[in-house]
């Protein structure tokens, strides 16, 4: 802070870090890389030429006013070369997947708010990176290392401005809002852009003379109570930039694993302690990154009939080396020698974890 005066207006979370991720054109951009024939072209997931509605459409199909949630019919009739593609939702969930463990590289407080968005908060995150701008951007170019695909990120000191942010750059981009910026950055918005004000709210603001957060910033708290019940409150508020609500993780995490499935079948005891080294350096990679310390170490064998079995030994003191993470995992997998059937996956968890995070000072914490 540089003012001397106190600031009534700025909450003490104002010292927070907040990063909204947002994948661009997610399930489109998923199809596009899947399939060389679709990329360049305007692809609408979900519905088709005759029924139903886009759930995604790529870029190409956005410049002809293709949305999600638009009638396929309307879709096609606005751009007649639209291409049709049946949704993959176990494909999109597999790529959720691998970017929260991206996000879980940096943070542990991760709050999804669909497949392809999320809230971070980073104001003490695990690698111990300053500049939060910088946790986002290496965030996105692991995701687009590890994907091929392209995320948008907003950051800011709180969830409502966050997404705003990532939002204004999109896409492949970013933007910070910083805290002095906050309540600039909300005055000129429509108030039909803020989050969670949709048409028919919209409506009953302009007709009520408001029409920007400006508008909005310029009523008494009375006023919007009177007119908007509870909402009321949000709304003073966020024509402030200030929103205090906490980023929820879903569930803490509680274990980290790695697994592979191999394309011919294993017998022998030596090759699939090879095949095990991967496993155990994923997961260490993991467990280095996030400062997570596990004391479970769970074996899982898949046969050639898909019948699996899982063995598991917790220690002491929670594993602290790589190679104490393989002594377990190989013993474990020593133990059942010689297997029944030919093997046709090996995985590796560690559970129980916990995490080491050493607080950082809470004080002028630039973005
Ligand atoms: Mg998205």
């Amino acid at each position: 802070m540089h003012s001397a005066d106190p600031e009534p207006d700025v909450a003490p979370t104002s010292h927070r870090k907040i990063i909204h991720i947002d994948m661009d054109a997610f399930y489109a951009s998923v199809e596009q890389r899947d399939n060389p024939d679709l990329r360049g072209k305007p692809v609408a997931v979900g519905g088709s030429a005759e029924r139903g509605v886009v759930a995604a459409a790529s870029y190409e199909a956005r410049k002809f006013g293709v949305r999600s949630a638009m009638p396929s019919v309307t879709a096609k009739r606005q751009c007649p070369d639209l291409i049709f593609v049946k949704p993959r939702f176990e494909t999109y969930k597999a790529i959720s997947r691998q970017i929260r463990d991206i996000f879980a590289e940096h943070t542990a407080i991760i709050e999804p708010l669909s497949l392809d968005e999320a809230y971070l908060d980073v104001t003490e995150n695990l690698q111990g990176i300053p500049l939060a701008r910088d946790v986002a951007l290496r965030i996105r170019e692991k995701i687009k290392a590890e994907t091929g695909l392209n995320a948008s990120a907003g950051i800011s000191y709180n969830k409502f401005l966050a997404k705003l942010a990532s939002d204004h750059r999109k896409p492949n981009n970013q933007f910070v809002i910083p805290p002095e910026m906050g309540a600039a950055f909300v005055e000129a918005l429509p108030v039909g852009k803020f989050h969670g004000i949709g048409p028919a709210t919209s409506a009953r603001f302009n007709a009520l003379g408001i029409f920007t957060g400006l508008d909005i910033r310029n009523q008494t708290l009375a006023f919007l109570q009177e007119n908007f019940g509870k909402a009321g409150a949000y709304y003073y508020w966020i024509s402030r930039g200030v929103d205090d609500r906490p980023v929820r993780a879903d569930r803490i995490r509680k274990s980290v694993g790695a697994e592979n499935t191999f394309s011919s079948d294993l017998t022998e005891f030596d090759a699939m302690v090879a095949e095990l080294q991967p496993l155990v350096d994923k997961i260490w990679r993991h467990c280095e990154g996030t400062s997570n310390r596990g004391r479970t170490v769970t074996l899982k064998v898949k046969f050639f009939d898909f019948e699996s079995i899982t063995r598991s030994r917790s220690v002491a003191a929670p594993v602290s080396n790589r190679d104490d993470l393989e002594r377990v995992a190989v013993g474990l997998l020593q133990a059942e020698m010689p297997l029944p059937k030919p093997v046709r996956l090996l995985g590796v968890s560690l559970s129980s974890l916990q995490t080491a995070v050493e607080a950082q000072p809470q004080l002028d914490l630039p973005m």
